[in-house]
């Protein structure tokens, strides 16, 4: 389920509405195109209809994704939409429940008044509760990690009525506050700076206008070929290869390529890959030399297909590929998960692509992987009634697969 934000366009202030995953907005009072630039997780207010200058933001963690686990003998994933609170307020109720879906949601600035509670929670323990699977029983679970689709803060305003926590969004109370005691004791106020970075989608190298989706994350210039993605308050260069299509309308389809630097197992190089994930593939010496690329789809896509085609298309570098830095003005899939929501899937890639899962798996917790460089890679495919076709390395897509990551 994806949440709705009402926002003012950053340019003529008209109202816009978008989506949790929108990166680009256009306008459509004055026609610019706004792109938000935010690199950590954005933060969102759930709007109260009581106006109170005293109230209290309360942190949400919001996770939308995929957790993958490894256990002894197979890999498990689970889709999770959560939202946890972030503070340890026993009287705060554990999860957002259905309200960021009854309503639009604003960017959490400090132009809001009140105070914001500093999060106390990390990441990892959300992330621990959002993997909790009624599958996995008694069984070590040694390597553990996810792809995000979203992961933001929203914030639950509360306020303080005749003795009583209001929540601010259900105007009810939580809590009586007993006499003499203080409810609050052991969270912080936030010196609260966050606000969302819009930066008119123009070409930081030549002026031009950058194309893109609402959901797109990395947008391109067609006059001078760049990729740029959210770098905070200016755009952040990509480093973008494209594999020239033989056809007419063949669809470009993105991938991340990432370069990593292993500790715990030999991996410098694609043989390295080959021989740790017993492939049945006979070794060519120049694959000795061949540097290895994880290379995961750079589009939302269902778990299953995820793990599939990250495999197949790492496995598939094997063969040559012509490329060049000239990016198609058309038929390109939009970018639509970001190079850092799936960089911790790497681990989880490796150990998917093992033919013999004994010899790896066990490995798996001393293993650790730190990316030295990445770049977005469009391969064409062949568009049939049903399926997407990259002929030279034989990796297939289902249309309908396709289509459907965008509405996840
Ligand atoms: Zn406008
Ligand atoms: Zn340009």
């Amino acid at each position: 389920m994806s949440y709705r934000i009402e926002q003012e366009c950053p340019q003529c202030g008209g109202p816009l509405e978008m989506a949790e995953t929108d990166r680009l907005l256009r306008c459509s009072f004055c026609n610019v195109q706004s792109f938000l630039s935010n690199t950590g997780p954005l933060h969102f207010i759930l709007p109260r209809r009581q106006p109170d200058p005293f109230t209290i933001y309360a942190p949400y963690l919001r996770f939308k994704g995929t957790i993958y686990s490894c256990l002894d003998t197979r890999i498990e994933h689970r889709f999770a939409d959560l939202s946890i609170k972030g503070v340890k307020l026993p009287f705060l109720p554990l999860s957002l429940g259905l309200r960021p879906q009854a309503m639009k949601m604003r960017f959490a600035t400090s132009a809001f008044p009140g105070s914001f509670l500093k999060k106390a929670s990390s990441e990892n323990e959300i992330l621990a509760r959002a993997a909790k699977n009624s599958t996995i029983r008694d069984e070590k679970i040694l390597h553990q990690s996810y792809v995000g689709d979203v992961f933001n803060i929203i914030y639950l305003p509360l306020s303080i009525i005749n003795e009583n926590i209001l929540d601010g969004v259900l105007e009810r109370s939580l809590t009586t506050i007993p006499q003499g005691s203080l409810p609050f004791a052991g969270t912080v106020i936030d010196s609260y700076a966050w606000k969302p970075l819009f930066l008119p989608a123009l070409c930081p190298q030549c002026g031009w206008n950058l194309d893109g989706e609402p959901d797109s994350v990395v947008l391109f210039c067609s006059n001078c070929s760049s990729g740029w993605q959210a770098g905070g308050t200016s755009f952040s260069e990509i480093k973008v290869k494209v594999t020239p299509a033989s056809g007419e309308d063949e669809l470009f389809v993105p991938f991340w390529n990432f370069q990593i630097e292993a500790r715990g197992i030999r991996l410098a190089s694609f043989a390295d890959f080959i021989r740790v994930t017993n492939q049945a593939l006979v070794i060519k010496p120049e694959w000795e030399e061949m540097k290895l690329n994880f290379i995961c789809p750079a589009f939302k896509i269902r778990p299953h297909d995820y793990l599939r085609l990250a495999t197949q298309m790492t496995i598939s570098q094997r063969y040559s590929l012509e490329s060049t830095e000239s990016i198609p003005a058309k038929n390109l899939h939009p970018v639509t998960l970001p190079h850092n929501n799936v960089e911790l899937s790497l681990k989880v890639i490796m150990a998917n692509s093992a033919v013999s899962r004994t010899g790896i798996f066990p490995r798996l917790p001393e293993i650790q992987f730190r990316i030295t460089d990445y770049f977005l890679h469009y391969l064409p495919f062949d568009k049939t009634s049903h399926e997407l076709h990259q002929k030279t390395l034989g990796v297939t897509i289902n249309q309908r697969v396709l289509d459907y990551g965008r509405s996840l």
